[in-house]
This record gives structure tokens, C-alpha cells and sequence, in this order.
């Protein structure tokens, strides 16, 4: 019997078909589960400076709340969704992530299915919001992808149907592919080190904690993508 790494519950119903997705404790779904466990393993202690926390799970909050205390700072486009934060949350346009955090500001950035939803050159996003953040520092992601190769469209007459064709939601903008998320976005990194998830978390624990094996052996919409700035 799996056990949830965000709450330690036992209960698990399907979700869309995937057997054990959902934790009903907690209501997270797989990435979420991931999402914890990499924070558990690979996370650096706090150092004073911020971690942002963007589109906050309630669970992934609490983990990080622990682990970085005063530091840890919650944000969004659209504060207001989430009124049970224990945190208040801070606006953030991420369009703009100079205008909101200066260079060598940030300790960390975590943030698992965002960026799909921000209108504006994904390469420009990253590189700021990667300027940002000091030395010692982390950015934790996940984005969703498919097989195929990155694809946008930033046209703000496109029907929403047609982004849900394109690209899953009708609030997104972009969907990341495998064939060519090296080229995008990972070689966008180049100051930090990446980190091994394989080396720290086993295919047991993941099945352990209701995890596809595929999160960790290739590139989906549940992998974490951790870096460590040098
Ligand atoms: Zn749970």
C-alpha cells in the first residue's frame, strides 16, 4: 500500500484513469507527491533570502513553510484564489520576473504546471527569473510535456477551445515536447548544476509513494527539473 509523501495518508482513488493519482487526504496528484519528495531529499537550507513558492499547493506550502519558515513567500498572478494560505501571497506578473526580483535576490523558485501559462518569451522568463535568484540558490520546476516538440501561440484572440486543442487548457499558451526540451529550455541553465534525482530517490520509493517509474527515467509532465546555481 502506497503512502502520500505530502501528508502520510494511505488512501488513494484513480484519476482520469490513472490508478492511485489521487491522494484523498490531500488531494495531490502525483507531481505534487514528486514535488515533495525532491524537496525532502535535495532541497538547500534556508539562508535568509526569499523562496518563492508560485500557484501554492496547500501541501508543497507546508513542506516548504517547515523548511524555510520566514523565508517562505508564496505568489501569484491572482493572490485572491488562494484565501486558506497561512502565508500572505505576493503579486507576481512573471512576464516581468526583473521588475518583481532583483539580480541575486532569490534563494529559490518553485513551481510545478506555471509556466505554460505566461504569455511572453519563455526563454526571456527563464533567464531572468534564473538571474535572480544568488549563488547557492534552486529552481525547482515541473511543466507538462508530451512527446512531440515545443509549440505556442501568444495570440490573445485564440479561441480557448483551440488552446485546449493545442495545448491541453484553455489558459495556456505553450506546450513543452521531449523531442526538443534539451535545445528550449534546460541548455537555459547553464550556471547551475543539475541534480541527479536518480541518485536520490529509488524506483521503490516512487512506487511507495504512487509515482509512475517514468518520472525519473524520462521526460514528462511529472518529472522535477532541479538546478542549483553555482
Ligand atoms: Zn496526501
Amino acid at each position: 500500500m502506497p503512502t502520500c509523501p505530502v501528508c502520510n495518508s494511505s488512501k488513494f482513488v484513480s484519476y482520469r484513469g490513472r490508478e492511485n493519482a489521487r491522494c484523498v487526504d490531500c488531494g495531490s496528484k502525483e507531481r505534487a507527491r514528486l514535488m515533495a519528495l525532491v524537496l525532502s531529499k535535495v532541497a538547500p537550507t534556508g539562508n535568509g533570502k526569499p523562496v518563492f513558492h508560485f500557484a501554492p499547493e496547500t501541501g508543497i506550502a507546508d513542506i516548504l513553510i517547515e523548511r524555510y519558515a520566514g523565508s517562505y513567500s508564496p505568489a501569484d498572478f491572482s493572490p485572491d484564489l488562494y484565501p486558506w494560505s497561512k502565508v500572505p501571497l505576493t503579486k507576481v506578473d512573471l512576464r516581468q520576473p526583473l521588475v518583481h526580483f532583483p539580480p541575486q535576490t532569490v534563494h529559490g523558485f518553485v513551481h510545478s504546471h506555471v509556466l505554460e501559462h505566461i504569455p511572453g518569451s519563455i526563454e526571456r522568463i527563464i533567464l531572468e527569473m534564473n538571474e535572480a535568484i544568488a549563488p547557492g540558490g534552486f529552481h525547482f520546476f515541473q511543466v507538462p510535456i508530451e512527446p512531440g516538440w515545443y509549440r505556442e501561440n501568444m495570440d490573445p484572440n485564440l479561441p480557448g477551445e483551440q488552446r485546449r486543442k493545442d495545448f491541453g487548457q484553455d489558459d495556456h499558451f505553450r506546450m513543452f515536447g521531449a523531442m526538443d526540451f534539451h535545445e528550449r529550455i534546460l541548455r537555459l541553465f547553464e550556471d547551475f548544476q543539475p541534480i541527479d534525482l536518480t541518485k536520490h530517490i529509488g524506483f521503490q520509493e516512487l512506487r511507495d509513494a504512487a509515482v509512475p517509474a517514468s518520472s525519473l527515467s524520462r521526460l514528462t509532465g511529472h518529472s522535477v527539473f532541479a538546478f542549483l546555481k553555482r
